[in-house]
């Protein structure tokens, strides 16, 4: 991984000038509330310390140039004012979105010269798009001083990633690139966006919460996000609200009794009692007893492989050999169909229950997980 100063070195001899400032934003795991966020539900991330830094510089003549040292790839040099989706979906269009999605709100953007690395894997469901959204968005921020809040960068952010990319992605992600702090879970009300930062220090507490990327992204993921989302959406309308957030837990059972589609059943159920769940999280988080959020986790993964059916043979193994190793919970996070898994371990147990994955998934014939801890990191930043 390049460090800070390295980033801006590789800047310096790539572009002939120094940058103006170099800025980081972290990828993410969710805990907890997963796709309740397209439903304006709760969700519950943290930040990881897997950073995209990026090193930028301003200009004011309309010219955006883009290079990232994890891609092969020459600089690309894009006209701001020629900006327009339909983008390519390429991995400029990222960046470039941010910059559309800014000047489209009316902020006043000139162009800037980007160079990037970073640490945070793609593809595996910890959100190296958001990550890339949101560090483009703060360095512009400033570099432009448009007096945007972090909140406001999210949204923009999004906005770049549906709009410009053609992903339509939930704002989780976006908001817990700009918002996480270090040592904290973010609770986040996808309606309002009002936050509040869960002491999630699990050091503290002799834990440790193990990701588990599997490697793996099966293809029928493509198709499944949108259909998970109009499902959620059809059910919404079937009961008379606009999003299953206000379906209340206490009358799910009434709820899932006038729903006549089982596929749409299946899916409010979920949602709504994976609301509760981080509600229930949260209160066991606050009473200081983290040990035992992990039956919430283990719930919530069942929910996604039976009612969502989002999950796959690699997710619910790691999530069954954890548990049969000694795991106080796990689930899979992220969109599903592959990605990662999260473990809740005991620390001293955290080799025992990573040899035991491996060692399931070697049996199995799968490609080998990668696995690594989770620490609670920062939020977006400047770093230079
Ligand atoms: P995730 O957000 O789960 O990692 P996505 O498919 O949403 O997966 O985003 C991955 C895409 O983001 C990559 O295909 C690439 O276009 C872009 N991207 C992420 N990291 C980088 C990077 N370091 N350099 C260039 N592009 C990147
Ligand atoms: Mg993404």
């Amino acid at each position: 991984m390049a460090s800070i100063s390295e980033v801006a070195e590789q800047f310096t001899e790539l572009y002939g000038h120094a940058p103006d400032g170099v800025w980081s934003a972290p990828g993410r795991v969710n805990l907890i509330g997963e796709y309740t966020d397209v439903n304006e539900g709760f969700v519950m991330p943290l930040a990881l310390p897997h950073t995209v830094v990026a090193a930028v510089s301003r200009r004011t003549d309309g010219v955006l140039r883009l290079h990232s040292a994890d891609i092969d790839a020459p600089v690309v040099e894009l006209r701001i004012d020629e900006l327009a989706p339909p983008s390519d979906g390429g991995w400029a269009s990222y960046p470039a979105g941010v910059v559309w999605a800014l000047r489209a709100a009316g902020h006043p953007v000139g162009g800037a010269d980007l160079h990037l690395a970073s640490t945070v894997p793609t593809g595996a469901g910890l959100s190296s798009s958001a990550a890339l959204e949101v560090v483009t968005a703060l360095a512009l921020n400033e570099l432009f001083e448009l007096g945007l809040s972090r909140p406001e960068l999210a949204v923009l952010s999004q906005r770049a990633e549906n709009a410009f990319v053609g992903v339509p992605c939930g704002v989780m992600d976006q908001m817990a690139s700009a918002c996480c702090t270090e040592g904290h879970a973010l609770h986040l009300d996808c309606r309002d966006l009002s936050i509040r930062q869960v002491p999630f220090d699990l050091a503290a507490h002799g834990l440790r919460l193990l990701v588990v990327d599997t490697r793996v992204k099966h293809e029928l993921g493509d198709g499944a996000y949108a259909e998970r989302r109009a499902g959620c959406e059809e059910g919404a309308r079937a009961l008379g609200v606009s999003h299953l957030r206000d379906v209340p837990y206490a009358e799910l059972d009434d709820a899932l009794v006038r729903l006549t589609d089982d596929r749409v059943r299946r899916y409010v159920r979920h949602i709504v009692t994976d609301d509760e769940r981080v509600e229930r999280i949260i209160g066991l988080l606050d009473a200081g007893d983290v040990r035992g959020i992990g039956p919430a986790l283990t719930e919530g993964h069942a929910s996604l492989r039976d009612d969502f059916r989002i999950s796959c043979p690699e997710l619910d193994l790691a999530v069954e050999t954890a548990n049969t190793a000694g795991a106080y919970g796990a689930r899979m996070t992220g969109g599903g169909f592959g990605g990662s898994a999260l473990l809740l371990v005991e620390a001293v147990e955290a080799e025992t229950v990573t040899k035991s994955v491996e060692a399931a998934f070697a049996a199995a014939g799968y490609t080998a997980p990668r696995v690594f801890p989770a620490v609670a990191s920062a939020g977006a930043r400047r770093e230079a």
